[in-house]
């Protein structure tokens, strides 16, 4: 592995070690900012594993602690070890060169998974596990914990098992972000593409809903900004879904109606006699210099009049998505932020942490953000959670991001009653996702829930048009070829 400023070599008996420590590496120095070559070897002589870091002239030499019991499975003892070898490779890493990863050796995206799980299984001591086993710090363990909690008594009552959800993409948006790699298409450059995009949705729509027996649970209309569609085509789509799917069934139905210049009160009568329950309205920051910069054309104040307007129409369930560490906030930035919010009433709040994602005009065009690096993440990211707690609000999901500032994790919050199913149905891989649109992946479920496979359409809405056959073809005959129950 190579980055800037940091040569790091791994060896391992098992190529596959290498795969589960690649990923804590790039925690550890998510900017190659270490000054010393960094050398890993995993060695293993008769049936004792050895891992030996060394990093600048330091160097640790341990004795992976491994003993399976007798009649272990071999891919489970196999499993097993990897775990170990990289945790204790963590605890090297982190001895020499005094960092903790707030997360330990978890990379994964569903730190709040393992729990979940433990809980399905009837099992106890959920905080230890993740501090023992993974070396998650006390904090952090304890709000997994909080969470998978509450994501089990909001998912048991849904039998989600016998049911599905939908996700519906408009991959548009009024301008791109610094910091998102969505693959949205800027809407001067593709606004005549709108049209035939929503065509050909309409046919894999149609489709589709044919193959889908189970029961709809969950409808999410998402993006890029679904609200660029005028009033008629917000209509149409909605129309479209209602017509071809059993919506009577449906426990929520969610619009993210994200850039408040997208916004009107047109649209937002639209989407309410559409029968859409939920909408979110991000503002991301509500300082102006921060929107200019991450290349938002909107102001903090078309924010509140969005907010205004939704609640004229009916809108009693509004979530407000903030992002911590956007270029050049401070933790003073992100107070301000928090007291506008206030002003507005969300009924759930969602606190990302900045992801620094490689094709991001932010990694690629460093030299426009130069001076302009965020500072004191971990505070805003504490703030937010007083903020939630002091307006009633629980943190409900979490999950977590390749390349997040300081490895935090998002957060989404809500006051009870209000939360999001289908934010926990897809971060803890709970049931089928039928999604359709350019970009959009669908998840089904396979073996009893022990596996999710991933059917994608293609990115570009060009191709999506041109292939909308090929898109439905792909799903169609993936269901029908491995005999997925749907
Ligand atoms: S609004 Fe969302 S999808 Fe559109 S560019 Fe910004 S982050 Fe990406």
């Amino acid at each position: 592995m190579r980055q800037a400023g940091v040569n790091i070599g791994i060896t391992a008996y098992d190529p596959l070690m290498e795969d589960d420590i690649l990923p804590l590496l790039h925690s550890f120095f998510p900017d190659g900012e270490a000054q010393s070559d960094l050398d890993i070897r995993v060695t293993e002589e008769n049936g004792t594993v050895r891992a030996v870091t060394s990093f600048g002239s330091a160097v640790k030499n341990e004795i992976v602690p491994f003993k399976p019991e007798e009649g272990t499975d071999e891919g489970v003892i196999r499993r097993e070890l990897r775990k170990e070898v990289a945790r204790v490779v963590y605890l090297q890493i982190s001895c020499l060169t005094g960092k903790i990863l707030p997360w330990g050796m978890l990379t994964g995206v569903r730190p709040t998974k393992l729990v979940l799980e433990r809980l399905e299984n009837g099992l106890g001591m959920h905080a230890s596990y993740l501090m023992d086993r993974f070396c998650v710090t006390k904090e952090k363990a304890a709000l997994a914990v909080r969470v998978a909690h509450k994501e089990y008594t909001l998912i048991n009552d849904l039998d989600y098992k016998h049911g599905f959800s939908l996700y519906v993409g408009i991959p548009f948006c009024a301008s791109i972000c610094n910091y998102c790699t969505f693959g949205s298409h800027p809407l001067h450059i593709f606004g005549h593409y709108v049209e035939p995009y929503l065509d050909a949705l309409e046919k894999e729509i149609r489709e589709t809903a044919r193959f889908m027996k189970k029961r709809l649970d969950c409808i999410y209309i998402g993006g890029g900004t679904p609200t660029i569609l005028s009033p008629d085509q917000i209509k149409r789509l909605i129309s479209l879904i209602r017509e071809n799917f059993d919506t009577d069934t449906a426990k929520e139905f969610s619009f993210e109606a994200g850039r408040p210049d997208s916004i009107t009160k047109e649209k937002l009568k639209a989407m309410r006699e559409g029968g859409v329950t939920r909408i979110s309205i991000n503002p991301q920051s509500m300082v102006e210099r921060t929107l200019r910069t991450i290349g938002r054309a909107h102001t903090p104040a078309q924010i509140t009049e969005a907010f205004m307007a939704a609640r004229e129409c009916g809108f009693d369930n509004i979530n407000a998505d903030l992002i911590a560490g956007l270029s050049g906030e401070t933790p003073e930035d992100f107070r301000y932020t928090l007291s506008q919010i206030e002003k507005l009433s969300p009924e759930s709040l969602t606190v990302h942490t900045l992801a620094h994602k490689r094709a991001a005009r932010l990694t690629t065009s460093p030299e426009m953000y130069e001076g302009l690096e965020a500072h004191g993440v971990p505070e805003m990211v504490g703030m937010g959670a007083d903020w939630a707690k002091e307006h009633g609000m629980e943190p409900y999901y979490l999950y977590r991001q390749k390349n997040m500032t300081e490895s935090l994790e998002n957060i989404g919050y809500s006051i009870p009653g209000k939360e999001c199913l289908y934010n926990i149905l897809i971060m803890e891989e709970k049931q089928t996702i039928l999604a359709l649109g350019a970009g959009a992946s669908s998840k089904f479920v396979r073996d009893c829930r022990e596996r999710f496979e991933r059917v994608e359409n293609v990115k570009s809405v060009k191709d999506y048009v041109e292939r909308i056959d090929d898109m439905i073809e792909r799903k169609r005959s993936y269901i029908a070829e491995n005999n997925i129950e749907v």
